[in-house]
């Protein structure tokens, strides 16, 4: 692949969590990085599957870095279930997540019941450092009276500086098992956070570029939605292996990191 394609692109789609941030660190100078694409007249947009921190804790977290951000320029998957349901015209839901997940359903003005409630719309599922039986129960008892069953996301673990933790995975695994449904999932591999991201942008797929650490979620989702992938190296992958991978996962470009890809963007423009 040509490197000078990167000259054409308008909107990045950058992956936070092994791009920008490792756990809550900084990645080395990512801020310069996105300083350097946003000076070049390029669209950020910073994606992630992560449905525990709210668009605004993000923004927080971005601008402490030094790196210019509004809520606007973030989807997270917590933020993107609750344009599916609203999209829907679902009101009713049921959540099974930590804050983010919460804060953004109750800022779309959705309604969160309990268990106590003998049915609702959807059963939203994320990842939940409390999750329980009794949880896994009144999830349960929705699906069966045919709320809708989706998930933020479905990665199997999540990477923090102690290492791998159990992801929404498990939990959405869990529901699986017991309602034998599938769920619809939101986040990467599937292309609705690119769907939302072009439109936010007013641009067409042709000019969008996602960069991520994770060929099966980052680089599938480009492939599926049909823009280039480019993978970066500080995240959870961490050598040029770009021949390893099945054609679906397989980068167009691999960079050591954002900062090293800014560059050569910048070189070409
Ligand atoms: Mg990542």
């Amino acid at each position: 692949m040509n490197r000078t394609l990167l000259k054409n692109v308008k909107l990045f789609l950058i992956d936070i969590d092994g791009v920008v941030f490792k756990g809550n660190t900084l990645i080395e100078n990512a801020e310069d990085a996105v300083n350097i694409l946003q000076r070049n007249g390029v669209r950020t947009i910073f994606v992630t599957n992560n449905s525990t921190r709210s668009r605004n804790d993000l923004v927080h977290r971005l601008r402490a870095a030094g790196i210019n951000v509004d809520s606007e320029d973030i989807l997270t998957t917590a933020y993107c279930a609750t344009q599916y349901v609203l999209a829907l015209g679902l009101e009713t839901t049921y959540i099974i997540g930590e804050k983010g997940l919460f804060e953004e359903f109750m800022a779309a003005g959705l309604t969160i019941v309990s268990e106590n409630f003998e049915r609702c719309d959807a059963v939203v599922v994320g990842m939940d450092r409390n999750y329980n039986y009794r949880k896994l129960s009144t999830a349960f008892k929705f699906i069966q009276s045919n709320a809708k069953f989706i998930a933020t996301n479905t990665d199997a673990t999540l990477p923090t500086e102690r290492g791998e933790i159990p992801g929404a995975g498990a939990m959405v695994s869990s529901l699986e098992g017991c309602t034998q449904k599938k769920p619809i999932v939101i986040g990467k591999p599937n292309t609705y956070l690119m769907k939302l991201a072009l439109e936010r942008a007013k641009l067409p797929v042709k000019d969008c570029v996602v960069v991520g650490d994770r060929p099966e979620t980052d680089i599938a989702m480009a492939r599926k939605g049909g823009c280039l992938g480019i993978i970066v190296l500080t995240g959870v992958t961490n050598k040029k292996r770009r021949n390893e991978y099945p054609i679906h996962q397989k980068p167009d470009l691999i960079y050591s990191s954002l900062l090293e890809l800014s560059k050569e963007y910048e070189k070409h423009r």
